[in-house]
Parts: C-alpha cells; sequence; structure tokens
C-alpha cells in the first residue's frame, strides 16, 4: 500500500511518521520550497490530544526528544487588563479560565516540525505543489507545473486552504470570522519581564483595555533543544532557539489600516514595522514587546473557520486536520486535533496493512472518529470566540 499526502504541516507530518513506522510506503508533497522557506509560528498549546498522537506515530527517542524540548506548562487561559496603565490580571468573561482550554504545554512550532521532519529525507519533497487529482482503482495527483504521483490513498492535509478537500466536497464551506492576526516574537528581557505580571507565568493571555486588543505569551524551554537532541538524535540540527514571549495584535478586518490585500503581500520586516505603528498608543510594556520583536518573525493571518459539513462516502481520499475542520485559534485545538487525526488514521492504515482490513473500512472507520471530533472542536472554539474573544478583541468586554 502506498499512501500520499499533500502538506507537510503538524498533521501531515505526524501521519508520516507514523505510517513510516507501521511499514506502509507512504510520500508527503509540500509547495513550500525547503523546510525553512517560511516561518512556522511560534508557539503552539499541545494538550493531551496532540500528545497522545506524537506518542503513537513517532519512533520513542523522537517522542522522547518531543517532550524534552518543550516549553512550560500551561494549565488555563488568562485576560490581562492594560486600562489604568498596569498589566493585572482580571477574569476571564463567560466561562471559567480552566474551561476555555485544557491544560498542556507551550510547544516551539519550529522546534516541533523539525523534530516531525526528522529522518524523512526521502519521504518528504519539497517545492511540490498539489494542483489536482485523479480517482479511480488508484489515485493519482498531479503538481502544479507538470509531473504526478500514483498512490493507493490520497490523504489531503494541505490546511485551511485545501486544493484536495476543494476539489473533493467542493460544498464544504468555510467563514471568515473577520479577525485578522498579526504575530511576532521578541527576546526575554528585563523590560519585557518587567512589563508583564508574574502571574502570567505559563499561560497564554489575551489581553483587553489596549488599543489595539492583543495575545501574550512565554516560551521557556526546560531543556536546551539542540543539546537535547544531540543525545537523544544524533544528527538531527535542530534550529537554535532561545525562550522567547509571542505577541500577536488581534483586530477586526475593517479596522486594518490598508486591508487584507496590502498586509498579506507585506514581507516581515514591513510587517514589523506596522505592528510597531499599530501600538503606538498602546501599554509602554507591550510597546517594548513589539519595538523588541525580531522583524523576520512577523506574519500576518486572515482567521478562517470551517462550517461542519454532511458525511460523505469512503474513497480512496480522505482529509485530515485544517484541510477538513480548520477553526479559530481560541481553544488551542486546531493543532491538537490534526495530531489526533493523524494518530487516528495511522491506527486505520495499520490495520489495513497487518489485520487485512478492507483500505474503505479503514478510511470509514477513520472519517467518523476524525470528523466526530474535528467538528465538536469547530464548534467549541467558534463559541469561545463568540462569547469570550470576540468581546475582547472589540473592547466591549468591560475592564
Ligand atoms: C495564530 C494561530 C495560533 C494557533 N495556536 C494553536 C494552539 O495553540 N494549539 C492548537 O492546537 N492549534 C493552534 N492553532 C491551529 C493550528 O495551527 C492548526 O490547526 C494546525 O497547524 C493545522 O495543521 P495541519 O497540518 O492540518 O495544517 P497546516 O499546519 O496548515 O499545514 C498544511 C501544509 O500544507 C501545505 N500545503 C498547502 N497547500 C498545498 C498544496 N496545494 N500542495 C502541497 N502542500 C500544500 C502548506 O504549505 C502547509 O505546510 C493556531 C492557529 C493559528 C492561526
Amino acid at each position: 500500500m502506498r499512501v500520499l499526502i499533500a502538506g507537510a504541516g503538524l498533521g501531515g507530518l505526524c501521519l508520516a511518521q507514523g505510517l513510516r513506522q507501521a511499514g506502509i510506503d507512504v510520500a508527503v508533497f509540500e509547495q513550500d520550497s525547503s523546510p525553512r522557506s517560511r516561518a512556522q509560528g511560534h508557539r503552539v498549546h499541545i494538550d493531551h490530544r496532540g500528545d497522545d498522537a506524537l506518542r503513537t506515530c513517532l519512533p520513542a527517542p523522537l517522542y522522547q526528544l518531543y517532550l524534552e524540548t518543550r516549553g512550560q506548562r500551561n494549565e488555563r487561559f488568562q485576560v490581562l487588563s492594560a486600562a489604568g496603565g498596569l498589566l493585572r490580571e482580571v477574569p476571564v468573561p463567560g466561562p471559567a479560565a480552566e474551561a476555555v482550554i485544557n491544560p498542556g504545554w507551550a510547544v516551539s512550532r519550529l522546534t516541533l516540525r523539525e523534530i516531525l521532519l526528522a529522518g524523512m529525507d526521502n519521504i518528504v519533497h519539497f517545492g511540490q505543489t498539489v494542483h489536482s487529482f485523479e480517482s479511480g482503482a488508484q489515485v493519482r495527483v498531479h503538481f502544479r507545473g507538470g509531473g504526478s504521483a500514483t498512490g493507493d490513498l490520497l490523504v489531503g492535509a494541505d490546511g485551511i486552504g485545501s486544493v484536495v478537500r476543494r476539489q473533493y466536497l467542493p460544498d464544504a464551506e468555510l467563514r471568515d470570522t473577520g479577525i485578522r492576526w498579526i504575530g511576532g516574537k521578541s527576546p526575554i528581557t528585563p523590560e519585557s519581564d518587567a512589563a508583564l505580571p508574574t502571574t502570567l507565568g505559563g499561560s497564554f493571555a489575551a489581553i483587553t483595555g489596549n488599543d489595539p486588543a492583543m495575545g501574550i505569551g512565554y516560551l521557556r524551554f526546560t531543556n536546551d533543544p539542540r543539546a537535547t537532541a544531540d543525545r537523544l538524535w544524533p544528527g538531527l540540527r535542530l534550529t537554535d532557539q532561545t525562550d522567547f514571549v509571542m505577541w500577536a495584535i488581534t483586530i477586526a478586518a475593517d479596522r486594518l489600516p490598508g486591508g487584507d490585500a496590502a498586509l498579506s503581500t507585506m514581507e516581515s520586516a514591513a510587517l514589523h514595522r506596522h505592528a510597531v505603528e499599530l501600538t503606538r498608543h498602546s501599554h509602554p510594556g507591550l510597546r517594548t514587546i513589539v519595538g523588541q520583536g525580531w522583524p523576520a518573525h512577523t506574519f500576518f493571518l486572515r482567521m478562517g473557520t470551517s462550517v461542519p459539513t454532511a458525511g460523505w462516502r469512503p474513497s480512496n481520499v480522505t482529509l485530515l486536520g485544517d484541510a477538513i475542520h480548520a477553526m479559530p485559534p481560541a481553544k488551542g485545538s486546531g493543532a491538537n486535533t490534526a495530531l489526533a487525526d493523524a494518530g487516528t488514521l495511522t491506527r486505520s492504515l495499520h490495520s489495513v496493512r497487518h489485520q487485512g482490513k478492507p483500505l474503505l473500512t479503514a478510511v470509514g472507520d477513520y472519517e467518523r472518529e476524525m470528523t466526530d471530533r474535528g467538528f465538536q472542536a469547530v464548534r467549541a472554539s467558534t463559541d469561545v470566540l463568540d462569547s469570550v474573544a470576540q468581546g475582547l478583541i472589540n473592547g466591549t468586554v468591560p475592564d
């Protein structure tokens, strides 16, 4: 059995690791020209769902490397008010702080992706953009600019703009949340430490009473990533990283000077200058943190969400992660569910390879579990966005 995966994001790579472990022939096609051609985002909150999947899919030393290169524990979601010139913790409006996220860990996205790429040199093909597919007894993917590949199953793990989903489930809809995110990261300095309350600890915090609304969170490695890789997976050169504070400006699209068109084509240094300009009336500590940001790590995102879609008949094409159930980041669930999909599909395909289960039965079993979990997470994340996050972003939540 040969499995083709479109997209080398967190979900596609976790699946590829799991299938390789199961002795299944797998190839991943990624549109980025190289692993480092694009900033991968900064910090991701991984809870028991992502953790279980990584344990299922990764070889034991790589899973141990992930455990030892995580950042600090992150138990809850916090809200800080910048009103009155002091950043202080205020109660989360609506649900209890513990209900917004599952307890988990702050993880460096870059480090996690580098771990997921370990040992995959002959499996992941960069610079290959999937353009379309043809499905018959086998499935054939066509690449933009020519060339194709054939396999027994195609997995669309190509993110929120998935071309596989658009062709396979053309009625599946996306909705624009109307929120835009300019994200960056900065070194931890005495000035940033002085600006942030000591109660911030491991949590991610939304900041209200500030114009514009922001989000902020530390990533403090528990071990030196490079030294840990040298011990657990010799030869893997993790990008040298120091502890950092990630920040995000969260703003309604209609308040963004220049709009989406200008920001989505802006290169990162210009975007960083834009972020500095947008925060010129912000709390002084936040201005300092944004001002100290590494320009090359600034990025812009339009925040979209999937609309849960009705079931479909299983075939030799399936979907995983954001490609089918993208959601707002309000509950820290998107990566966790993408990884969980990879764990479920690995187990399903293992039973095809080793217990003779028919492929379409295995795909159907996977899709039932994946859509139940994924669309439930979409609804829960959208609820938190509507009940808590929108108010914080629009400044309609009292301080
Ligand atoms: C600001 C922000 C913060 C977030 N924070 C969290 C968090 O704390 N916890 C959490 O669980 N989730 C979080 N998420 C959600 C999480 O990032 C995503 O849900 C997760 O990355 C989805 O993984 P994926 O593998 O499905 O897709 P992606 O990570 O989007 O990967 C898709 C890959 O496919 C490639 N690709 C796209 N099109 C093609 C094509 N045609 N051909 C070949 N390759 C293609 C892309 O280049 C990419 O590498 C956050 C999201 C955002 C936007």
